[in-house]
């Protein structure tokens, strides 16, 4: 599962259909309005990781 930036909503990579790309990074969306706020303002969402637990995925 992947989590929707804008309302930390889970969603289902591959049944979603709202995506948008930043910075080469795919993010999903629950639906086109938080894909909308998003491409407005990508950084406001991204910016906002909550406490310090640097988990260290390695996912690239
Ligand atoms: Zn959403």
């Amino acid at each position: 599962m992947a989590i929707d930036p804008v309302c930390k909503m889970e969603v289902d990579e591959k049944s979603v259909t709202t995506t948008s790309e930043y910075k080469g990074q795919t993010y999903y969306f629950c639906c086109p309005n938080c894909k909308a706020s998003f491409d407005k303002d990508p950084e406001q969402y991204l910016g906002q990781h909550e406490g310090h637990d640097h988990h260290g995925h390695g996912h690239h």
